[in-house]
């Protein structure tokens, strides 16, 4: 079992790592669980360069040359791998997240540094959702996020429109989720296409799904009211968190809440989880 993190102080999170080398040994152990394996002929020996800031492996046979972070969103990347890992940490924290004013704070880089590294996070978080479609029974639901009661047809300039959907268990229970903002055709009017529907149900669903239940209109008592309770969650958790957001970056805080519920569901440690994501282990 991965040893989770996310339940731990900041303090506690830097007993584990208090140097760079720990760093070092711990990403070097998530990359290559059963020791180095060349990535171009699978040798399982290295010649290490240690000399430089990251150390440096040479594979034995064919000598392709890898550092510890070629291929991870630490690539090129001039920040400690200390600081590396406490974002990862902060951003993993249950319930909580973190910001870049936050961050900037706690390990010591400028507020556009950490506004990237968290950027590069949530890309990884962005795709990682694109990779994994819904599957088995599904209900999808409109919903709003940015303004919380407007009961006419026009769209307020500060609603953004969502679908939202969730796998189901056998108890009914969400398992999974995903929450797509929807940019609509007319941005007047608050209605989401049947081709927004068919594009969200292509790109989000497996087609292996076996159900789906789709109820879209605003003002159907048909709603799936399970489902409003997440939309209801993950706005409440971007404002609070973030002191809301524009539609620009609306999606990948959205799909940040989505994959915290979702590790939370099945019980998986978020920090290793998302630790392997940009590692791109899984
Ligand atoms: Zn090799």
């Amino acid at each position: 079992m991965l040893m989770d993190f996310s339940s731990m102080s900041l303090e506690q999170f830097h007993v584990h790592f208090p140097t760079e080398f720990a760093c070092v040994d711990y990403l070097f152990h998530t990359r290559w669980p059963a020791g180095f394996q060349c990535p171009r002929c699978s040798h399982p020996q290295a010649y290490v360069t240690t000399t430089r800031r990251l150390p440096l492996y040479e594979c034995g046979h064919c000598h392709f040359q890898i550092s510890l972070t070629s291929g991870t969103i630490m690539e090129g990347s001039r920040t400690e791998l200390r600081k590396w890992l406490t974002a990862l940490f902060l951003v993993s924290r249950k319930d909580k997240g973190t910001t870049a004013v936050e961050l900037s704070n706690i390990i010591q880089v400028t507020y556009k540094t950490a506004w990237l590294i968290l950027h590069k996070i949530r890309s990884t978080i962005h795709n990682s959702d694109i990779l994994t479609p819904l599957t088995g029974a599904i209900c999808v639901n409109s919903a709003v996020y940015g303004r919380p009661y407007n009961p006419t047809v026009n769209k307020h300039p500060k609603e953004h429109l969502l679908l939202i959907a969730s796998s189901l268990n056998e108890d009914d229970d969400s398992t999974s989720l995903k929450i797509k903002h929807i940019i609509p055709t007319n941005p007047k009017v608050k209605h989401i296409s049947r081709s927004d529907i068919i594009t969200f149900q292509n790109e989000q669903i497996d087609i292996a799904a076996y159900s789906i239940d789709i109820v879209t209109g605003f003002y159907t008592p048909k709603r799936l009211r399970p489902l409003l309770k997440f939309t209801k969650q993950a706005s409440q958790w971007i404002n609070d968190t973030f002191h809301g957001i524009g539609a620009k970056h609306l999606q990948i805080y959205l799909d940040e809440f989505c994959f915290r519920f979702n590790l939370s569901s099945r019980n998986l440690p978020l920090f290793p989880c998302l630790i392997e994501r940009c590692f791109r282990l899984s």
